[in-house]
């Protein structure tokens, strides 16, 4: 990080200037200076991916224009500084100071990493907000980043995603056997025990993979990211819903020593503006997938398809055996997971008579 010392004392002396110069006329004068940062974004995105890609740029542009210079964010897109699956290393290192993607990346550091981001089945955008900020997850996501050296923040959700991209249709459990579909997460633990052979793979490298035969099948986030990257042209089938990322909360990781070097006011403007994207991510979501579904089916001729009921059952339970196992992994991971259970178990409660109820009765309405 480069720090620059700028002085704005000559306003202050040419004001001082102007009457005789005496010592309380030279106290007057006494330099101000400001301390300036110019720090590294890398993200796990292609440069510019809709929603997930421009929401660190909103954040690097908002930052500056609101320290009026004094924080100045430089992104990096997938590959540029360094590959989408180093960003956790490099910002733990300090290679960077700020790193944006997704904590089910890092299951190879911490396996409960995953549950910041989602669990199958589990809390949707809404909720898992709810969780974060005032449902003590954003405290243990803290705790299980600090030995890494990384401040974590929510910084964007994709909401409810799509089940993915498959050349044939998923008629029962017999279609995922053997199955080469691109997952990550848990979602992938749990398709390799349903009987398929999930790989993970960057964004950026989905599309050639599925055109070349490197894998069958793949998810990506939903309509308006997976237009983008121009998977329908590579695949037939588009099912939903998407059972292993209800939501999928995107993150921002602050290097510890980078984020404690910053006065104050510029700490609150990195964790407000956060907070700022994290919500705008879900507002384009969301307003912007359903014209890119349509598109998809109407102009490009997307067969949409929905998952077995039961599929989706022998999904379900095998997600519970998964999550059990990684709650399982040690003291910190079964507080993490019995901290998410317990939320979720509550806020359906609320769920179901509030959002799921009033769903229902719109629908009725319109029939
Ligand atoms: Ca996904």
């Amino acid at each position: 990080m480069k720090h620059t010392l700028v002085a704005f004392a000559f306003l202050a002396l040419a004001m001082g200037g102007c009457t005789t110069d005496t010592g309380s006329d030279r106290d007057a004068s006494v330099a101000t200076t400001v301390e300036t940062f110019e720090w590294k974004l890398i993200t796990t995105w292609p440069k510019n991916l809709p929603a997930l890609g421009t929401a660190p740029e909103r954040l690097a542009v908002l930052i500056d224009e609101m320290s009026a210079g004094q924080l100045k964010i430089k992104v990096y897109g997938a590959g540029e500084l360094t590959g989408a699956t180093e960003v956790f290393d490099a910002v733990s290192a300090g290679t960077a100071e700020m790193g944006h993607g997704a904590a089910y990346y890092w299951v190879g550091k911490a396996p409960v990493a995953a549950v910041f981001t989602t669990l199958p089945f589990g809390m949707n955008a809404q909720e898992m907000n709810a969780r974060l900020h005032f449902g003590g997850g954003l405290e243990l996501w803290r705790e299980l980043y600090e030995p890494f050296n990384l401040i974590p923040m929510a910084a964007g959700n994709s909401g409810v995603q799509m089940a993915g991209w498959f050349n044939k249709e998923i008629n029962s459990l017999e279609d995922l056997k053997g199955l080469k579909m691109r997952i990550p997460g848990l979602g992938a633990e749990v398709m390799n025990r349903a009987g398929a052979a999930p790989v993970y793979l960057p964004g950026g490298e989905i599309f050639t993979s599925l055109q070349t035969g490197v894998i069958d099948a793949t998810e990506w986030v939903g309509p308006l990211n997976d237009q983008t990257l121009g998977l329908h042209e590579v695949a037939k089938y588009y099912y939903y819903p998407g059972w292993h990322e209800p939501s999928a909360a995107i993150e921002l990781i602050v290097n510890k020593e980078a984020f404690e070097s910053l006065p104050i006011h510029l700490q609150r403007m990195v964790e407000t503006t956060a907070r700022a994207i994290n919500q705008d991510m879900v507002d384009e979501f969301n307003a912007r997938n359903f014209s890119s579904l349509r598109s998809l089916v109407e102009e490009h001729g997307v067969e949409l398809r929905k998952l077995p009921a039961d599929v989706l059952q022998r999904l379900r339970e095998l997600s519970d055996e998964v999550i059990d196992e990684v709650a399982g992994t040690d003291e910190l991971s079964q507080r993490i997971v019995d901290s998410y259970r317990n939320f979720q178990r509550e806020i359906q409660s609320w769920s179901d008579i509030s959002e799921y109820a009033y769903f229902q009765a719109r629908d009725a309405e319109g029939d």
